[in-house]
């Protein structure tokens, strides 16, 4: 049996995903060839990020001190980083319960994280009745007041705090048009609902009232 040619060895191949490569065309007795391929693979690449854990390192060869002493500069993007934090703000965002009932947090969530927003607060919770009124008292003098307030505390509603730079008014945008009707197509009431009294989510309407929400009414704070 011989070795006829070997070819790669040079971890040219992108390095997140392979450590080296290598492949070698063997010619046994029987004058027939054979092709064995000599990967070493590593799963760095399915780590988000790069923390001090060695959970995703498997190659043998990253485990050695001199590596191991090797910085690793993740390459992460965080927008809330790069700006300045006053400009950072706070809104509150609620999973009515027919959103949480329909299976829809996870499709919430994933807009509002897709777009670069940073989620900080997050709880499953049974609104009481007067907690439901405080919130939209704003309201209060509104036919539909009362079937408002049913529809709120009739399951539980997943409450969240986000944080972004311009997150309030962005994040209402995400949601769109009280009536879903009136939605934009792509925006979460657009897409995913059709009745102004089943809208699957709540967003706080200006900064200050993101704050009270967040703080004194739903008490999300980190
Ligand atoms: N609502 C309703 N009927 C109406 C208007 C509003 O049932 O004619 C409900 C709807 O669930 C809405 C909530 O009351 O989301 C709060 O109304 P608001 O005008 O604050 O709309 P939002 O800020 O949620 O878009
Ligand atoms: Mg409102």
């Amino acid at each position: 049996m011989e070795a006829l040619a070997v070819f790669g060895g040079s971890p040219r191949v992108s390095t997140s995903s392979l450590q080296s490569a290598s492949a070698t065309i063997i010619r046994s007795g029987n004058g027939s060839l054979s092709y064995t391929q000599n990967l070493t693979l590593s799963t760095r690449h399915l780590s988000a990020f790069h923390g001090s854990s060695s959970l995703f390192l498997c190659s043998p060869s990253l485990s050695h001190p001199k590596r191991r002493a090797r910085k690793i500069r993740p390459n992460i993007f965080l927008p809330t980083l790069i700006a300045s934090m006053e400009d950072v703000e706070e809104t509150y965002i609620m999973v009515k319960p027919d959103g949480v009932q329909r299976g829809l947090v996870g499709e919430i969530i994933s807009r509002l994280e897709k777009k670069g927003f940073k989620l900080t607060g997050l709880k499953l919770f049974q609104c009481p009745q007067e907690l439901a009124e405080e919130h939209y008292k704003d309201l209060q003098a509104k036919p539909f007041f009362p079937k408002l307030i049913q529809y709120i505390t009739s399951g539980p509603v997943v409450c969240m705090a986000w944080e972004g730079v311009g997150v309030v008014a962005s994040a209402r945008k995400l949601i769109g048009a009280t009536n879903p009707l009136q939605a934009e197509p792509g925006t979460i009431r657009g897409d995913l609902a059709v009745q102004t009294g089943r809208n699957v989510v709540h967003g706080s309407d200006s900064p200050e009232n993101g704050k009270r929400e967040i703080e004194a009414l739903w008490t999300m704070m980190n």
